[in-house]
């Protein structure tokens, strides 16, 4: 089976297949635009009402968002799929038998403070996994709201943007880096070791955005200067492994838990060698 694109009809899909999934994801992206049309300016996007699981600060449109993926996720367990959520801001929640495999990591927006501010490159993030670690995660989606894009990665089956098949292209070098978490004297930091090694560098203002451009291509590299939450990272991963990347959590895959408490220095490269240089430069940030 190839990876599915946007074709597919989740009507002939058994339940868990990834037709099922992405049927899912993209109900719940449609409804986030209705989301953000009516939510189009800062200040209407600027609200907040408590801190989530994850420990940032609960917008309410990060609320919403969320509760768009959880509707589909209630639909899909009333279909009879049984799974844990893991989400940034409601954290763990069982549907069904929690000694089920699967698990849905969530990040409904990757990039919240690009939103707030309207700034229009922020993404839904969600991996589906049959078991605990970034190694066992089958499924990455990405969609990314500036652009319209959608990223998908099916594990063994290769990575797509919009139904197109992505590959990291040939050769290294660093022309185009993307730094993440982009606090000033983090990034003064990160930028000095870098100095010689990398030609430009960009801050789009989410993890998932910028992995799934170094899948895509569009970067040679990205990497967070400070530790990485596994819902920013679990679908992009694999998107970059996908495509024929490389990338780093610090340890072994099968060891970077898919839990809201775990943290990684995140950073992927089309190159090992470049892969290398970029992590000498996220070792460098205080
Ligand atoms: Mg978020």
């Amino acid at each position: 089976m190839s990876a599915p694109g946007r074709s597919g009809k989740s009507a002939e899909a058994a339940p868990g297949e990834p037709e099922v999934w992405l049927s899912a994801f993209r109900t719940a992206v449609h409804a986030q635009k209705q989301i953000f049309a009516d939510h189009r300016d800062i200040e209407a996007r600027s609200e907040y009402e408590g801190i989530g699981e994850g420990g940032d600060r609960t917008l309410v449109i990060d609320r919403l968002c969320e509760d768009t993926v959880f509707a589909e996720l209630e639909r899909l367990h009333a279909d009879g799929l049984e799974f844990t959520a893991i989400s940034e801001e409601r954290g763990t929640v069982t549907f069904g038998d929690p000694a089920a495999p699967t698990r849905i990591v969530i990040d409904p927006i990757d990039g919240s403070l690009n939103a707030r501010r309207t700034v229009p490159c922020h993404s839904l993030s969600v991996a589906v996994a049959e078991g605990e670690s970034m190694a066992d995660v089958t499924l990455g989606y990405v969609y990314e709201f500036g652009a319209s894009e959608e990223f998908v990665a099916v594990a063994g089956h290769g990575a797509t943007r919009d139904g197109a098949t992505m590959t990291v292209p040939p050769g290294d070098g660093l022309e185009v880096v993307a730094l993440e978490a982009s606090k000033p004297e983090r990034v003064q930091a990160a930028a000095a070791a870098l100095a010689g090694n990398a030609f430009r560098l960009r801050s789009p203002g989410s993890i998932a955005v910028s992995a799934s451009y170094v899948a895509a291509g569009r970067f040679d590299g990205m990497f967070s200067t400070r530790p990485t939450r596994s819902v920013d990272a679990a679908a992009a991963q694999l998107l970059v492994r996908e495509a024929g990347g490389h990338l780093s959590f610090g340890g072994e895959l099968s060891e970077s838990s898919l839990g809201l408490d775990a943290r990684y220095g995140f950073a992927a490269a089309r190159t090992e060698a470049d892969l290398d240089v970029l992590l000498q430069a996220q070792d460098a940030v205080p």
